[in-house]
């Protein structure tokens, strides 16, 4: 494994002071994998006092010192430099009740999460991987260190942390752990909601649909509103599939956008409290994409998901339904409303929805690369959509004698004319119609 000169003299350092000193956790395991690491974590024999003192000539960060980090700043970036230490009991699903430093590598492999995050490797002292990380890296495998119903009872974090590792580097779950995971998936109710959430938001983008299908019952665990779909039969000639295995492939067949991930995975949960049965047994679910939008609120605000992402989740589950048509007009009056980029989500939602139903009709799917020319020809106009693109402001209006809320209103009027192509969007030609009102 090759380091870089900066984490090799840092590493060094540490070594001529008389301190064991190894690179540690995602970096090793990213080497192994022959991808380049993101960062690199270093780990010590040395006390956190020591290693200050080694760095003294560094400016140094002692913000984690507590918690045995010191962060020695280089012109490549801040080494965080955290001293071998072994942890006690979790009695609250989350925290150790203590931590305490040790001497000894092989102590403080052992607290970490995974066998290949469990490795760490000194260019002085060879690889330290006494959890056969390296083999199972090999092999393709996740597995938890040590016994994983007692990792999992420790840390509930760790079950979806394992799914995104799982995921991200298409390794197979051994089956204890999976086993582990499911059984203490119910623990993930004590843990922080945002550490979920941000779990959740790293996951999306990377999984693909046998991703989503495999976890389907850990997701549920902790969006609870997910776990009905697994499994529903949706009583429709349009759909093939359950509904989960249709959320599944929608997730995986819109791009990989957090928002539009987000929505994807609830878009059709307002399915199951909307559905009904007509006299032939077929199922509907008249209003379901409203009451999704509302339940996906919930979700999120519940997960603590950034503002932004919430309403934007919020906006294309509600719309949904509401199919893009190729038609010029009401294309515009569309990215009038929801400007460019929701409607390029919208517009990958409705695309991937439509083909993901596993009864694969040709002629429904032909409208959607019309949808988009249509979009480029509307962009390379440059057409005014919004109210900042009209070539009269409120300014204009309140030198022509238009006061308070009649502003805003003629504003508007001005510029549905605009986009219906009714009027161009001239000062002139804007001001003389705004007399006439
Ligand atoms: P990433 O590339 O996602 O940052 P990483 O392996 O570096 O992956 P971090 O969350 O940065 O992951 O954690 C660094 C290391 O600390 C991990 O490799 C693992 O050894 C250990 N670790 C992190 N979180 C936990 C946890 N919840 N339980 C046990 N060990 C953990
Ligand atoms: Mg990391």
């Amino acid at each position: 494994m090759i380091l870089p000169e900066y984490i090799t003299q840092c590493l060094n350092a540490l070594e001529a002071a008389g301190f064991a000193a190894y690179a540690v956790g995602g970096c090793v395991r990213d080497a192994c994998l022959g991808l380049t690491p993101q960062d690199y974590d270093l780990c010590t024999a040395a006390l956190p006092e020591q290693t200050e003192a080694v760095f003294s000539d560094h400016k140094l960060v002692l913000a984690g010192k507590k918690h045995g980090t010191v962060g020695v700043v280089t012109p490549f970036g801040v080494v965080e430099i955290t001293t071998f230490r072994r942890e006690g009991e979790y009695l609250d699903n989350r925290h150790p009740e203590w931590v305490e430093f040790v001497p000894d590598i092989v102590q403080d492999l052992a607290r970490r999460d995974f066998t290949v995050n469990a490795m760490a490797y000194s260019p002085i002292r060879g690889f330290a991987d006494p959890f056969g990380g390296r083999e199972d890296l090999k092999n393709g495998i996740l597995r938890a260190v040590g016994d994983p119903l007692q990792r999992f009872r420790e840390d509930s974090l760790r079950i979806l942390r394992g799914i995104r590792f799982a995921v991200r580097y298409g390794l197979s779950v051994e089956d204890a752990t999976m086993q582990a995971m499911l059984s203490q998936a119910h623990l993930m109710d004590n843990l922080a909601r945002e550490r979920v959430f941000e779990e959740l938001n790293k996951l999306l983008p990377l999984v693909d649909a046998q991703d989503l299908l495999a976890f389907g019952p850990l997701l549920g665990a902790v969006i609870p509103e997910l776990m009905p779909l697994i499994g529903f039969d949706q009583r429709s000639p349009h759909h093939a599939y359950d509904l989960f295995t249709h959320v599944a492939h929608v997730v995986a067949g819109v791009p990989r956008e957090p928002a539009l991930r987000w929505a994807a995975l609830l878009h059709d949960i307002g399915k199951i409290p909307t559905f009904t049965q007509d006299e032939t047994g077929r199922g509907h679910f008249y209003g379901h994409a409203p009451k999704g939008a509302e339940m996906a609120d919930s979700v999120l605000r519940r997960l603590k998901a950034p503002t932004a992402l919430r309403q934007q989740a919020v906006t294309l589950i509600e719309k949904h339904m509401t199919r893009l048509i190729p038609e010029k007009k009401t294309l515009r009056r569309h990215l009038g409303r929801l400007g460019w980029e929701t409607v390029e989500q919208l517009l990958a939602l409705q695309e991937a929805d439509m083909g993901s139903k596993g009864t694969g009709k040709p002629e429904e799917m032909a409208q959607f690369p019309q949808i988009r020319s249509i979009l480029e020809e509307i962009r390379a106009e440059n057409a005014c959509l919004a109210l900042k693109d009209l070539a009269v402001n409120g300014h204009d209006l309140m030198q022509l004698g238009f006061t308070g809320k009649a502003i805003g209103q003629t504003l508007n009027i001005l510029l549905e004319q605009v986009i219906d192509e009714k009027l161009p969007n001239e000062k002139d030609a804007l001001l003389t119609f705004a007399k006439e009102l």
